[in-house]
């Protein structure tokens, strides 16, 4: 052990942050630099990775929990990994630690469950090391993914730009969700070049135009479970039922089943249920398992709140 590491002693830190989910997401046209503008509304979901981080001999990741998936990479390629090192090397502390992720939100669902293991990584390392500045989370969580700022700030955001530039939205109330993951993946990038090849063919001029979230907006900060269903939308939709046609299937029996809407979770696989209480979303859930193309389903409501120490 390092004299850093023994000075901070078997002091272990832990971190809490959500999954989240886009009521709302507006894809622009491809830019120069091969990314999409984007307009998103997001809420974080009561789903929490909890993180925590020991002083240890080297740094390495151990996964729990009920979602701890083994696609999920330990070593540096891991989101929590790649968080530890960007705020170790830009307050050259360079402790390293071991790091237990106890996982809840289904991986690679849409549900940014990788970048808020780095949320709740940066939050954690901060605090082992006395660190507060604010900016510096926030300058670091962007250049480590376009959803992790949303991760730290948490509760209701419109995110422009990349979908990382933020604005608090007051949004009231408790949404209930039921999300069903797939069986089968789908490739975010590849969901971009099908939204791009659909929009070239079909040629509508206004396609591509970037929406206004206002009506969305409203229905939040009314907390007003019927009217947001009229007005969840995602650009990303049609690209994913292209490639995958199980998703439309999942979306109907669960409008069947009575959710109030259905609406592809980012660039999916994942469908997201807007149901109108707990009772429903019991029920939904109980249908959503039995159904075909169905891997996992969860029951949460939206906001939760965004990264912060777990004491005592
Ligand atoms: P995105 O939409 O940002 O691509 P997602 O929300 O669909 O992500 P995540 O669960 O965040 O899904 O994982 C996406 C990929 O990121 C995984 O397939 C995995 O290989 C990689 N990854 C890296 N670190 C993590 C982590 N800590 N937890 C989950 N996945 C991680």
């Amino acid at each position: 052990m390092n004299a850093e590491v023994a000075q901070l002693g078997a002091r272990s830190v832990t971190a809490r942050a959500y999954g989240k989910i886009n009521v709302f997401l507006s894809v622009g046209p491809q830019r120069a630099d091969g990314y999409h503008d984007l307009v998103s509304v997001f809420q974080t979901l009561d789903l929490a990775e909890t993180i925590t981080l020991s002083p240890a001999a080297e740094t390495a990741v151990t996964l729990t929990g009920p979602r701890a998936d083994t696609t999920v990479p330990l070593d540096d390629r891991n989101l929590a990994v790649q968080a530890v090192a960007a705020l170790s090397e830009a307050t050259e502390t360079h402790i390293p630690v071991a790091i237990t992720i106890d996982k809840q939100v289904p991986v690679a669902g849409g549900m940014g469950g990788g970048s808020a293991d780095a949320a709740a990584a940066l939050v954690a390392y901060a605090e082992l090391i006395g660190c507060d500045d604010a900016d510096l989370l926030t300058r670091i969580a962007a250049e480590l993914g376009a959803d992790v700022p949303f991760a730290l700030t948490g509760g209701t955001a419109i995110g422009t730009g990349r979908g990382d530039e933020l604005v608090p939205v007051a949004g009231s109330g408790a949404f209930h969700w039921v999300l069903a993951t797939s069986v089968a993946s789908l490739s975010t990038p590849e969901v971009y070049r099908t939204l791009d090849e659909l929009r070239r063919e079909t040629s509508t001029a206004t396609d591509d135009t970037l929406r206004d979230p206002d009506d969305v907006v409203t229905a939040l900060t009314a907390g007003d479970p019927h009217a947001l269903a009229g007005v969840l939308h995602n650009d990303m939709t049609d690209a994913a039922i292209e490639l995958l046609p199980g998703i439309a299937e999942v979306m109907e029996s669960g409008r069947q089943a009575g959710a109030l809407a259905a609406l592809v979770s980012g660039s999916g696989p994942t469908v997201g249920f807007l149901v109108a209480d707990p009772t429903h979303a019991l029920d939904l859930t109980v249908l959503l398992e039995a159904t075909r193309g169905v891997r996992d389903v969860v029951r949460t409501t939206a906001p939760a709140g965004g990264a912060h120490l777990v004491t005592g």
